[in-house]
């Protein structure tokens, strides 16, 4: 088997956990499904990986030593090289109520120790779907606020705004399909894939972090709820 051929195929994780035992699981199962991989046990050797070559999608860690995995996820999200790689924060239970921290701070998703390799390789399988998908799509245009796919820019009236991949997804779909409701659950098909479990609050909690980041320049009261059924994308 062509290693560099599988690479080019599936991509590279780079996985930031402190437990070699959980580090070596995961290994595990991404080679034999294909993926290349590298291990961080912290940020700062996450760091010296990731200044090497950009990970194709981060599995990372929420207890870490040293920095945690949420702190760690908002500084990749404020850097203009790593903003768009996918992240999937592995949280421990008991940790519930932080998965919306998490995503608060800019992971895409979550799952929660002891999970499935089944179940975490169909939620990189979305990921990644998702992220190569797009960019096939190119620009889109709506008043002024303009989505580009290929290098997941936004911009509103020329000027930039800062975006994580999720949001970016979510008003790629709004503006590619508007002045339609709909519900959670048709969002979380469309937007995030369907056979991925993600909690319908997932998605409020998307919404809300894409309002803040439309309000600054004016185009949040583009995303409407519509109350006790979902949302929609009205510029009009
Ligand atoms: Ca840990």
């Amino acid at each position: 088997m062509d290693m560099r051929n599988e690479k080019q195929m599936k991509g590279k994780i780079l996985i930031v956990e402190d437990e070699a035992a959980i580090r070596e699981m995961l290994g595990y199962s991404l080679m034999k499904s294909g993926y290349a991989f590298e291990e961080a046990a912290d940020t700062n050797e996450a760091d010296k990986l990731i200044a090497e070559e950009l990970p194709d999608l981060i599995l990372l860690d929420w207890m870490l030593p040293g920095m945690s995995g949420v702190d760690y996820a908002r500084r990749l999200r404020g850097k203009p090289e790593s903003k768009a790689i996918p992240i999937i924060m592995l949280t421990a239970r008991g940790e519930e109520p932080d998965k919306i921290r998490a995503l608060d701070m800019g992971a895409d998703d979550y799952i929660t120790k002891p999970f499935s390799t089944r179940e975490l390789l169909a939620r990189i399988r979305a990921l990644m779907r998702r992220s190569s998908g797009e960019k096939k799509e190119g620009v889109v245009k709506v008043q002024g606020l303009t989505l580009d796919s290929d290098t997941y820019r936004v911009t509103a009236n020329e000027q930039n705004i800062e975006i994580s991949p999720t949001e970016f997804r979510l008003l790629h779909f709004f503006i590619t399909h508007p002045e339609r409701v709909y519900t959670r659950t048709q969002l979380l098909d469309q937007v995030w894939g369907q056979n991925v479990y993600v909690e319908e609050r997932t998605v409020d909690v998307h919404i809300r972090r894409l309002r803040q980041t439309l309000a600054a320049h004016g185009y949040d009261k583009f995303i409407q709820t519509v109350r006790s059924v979902g949302y929609r994308f009205s510029s009009s």
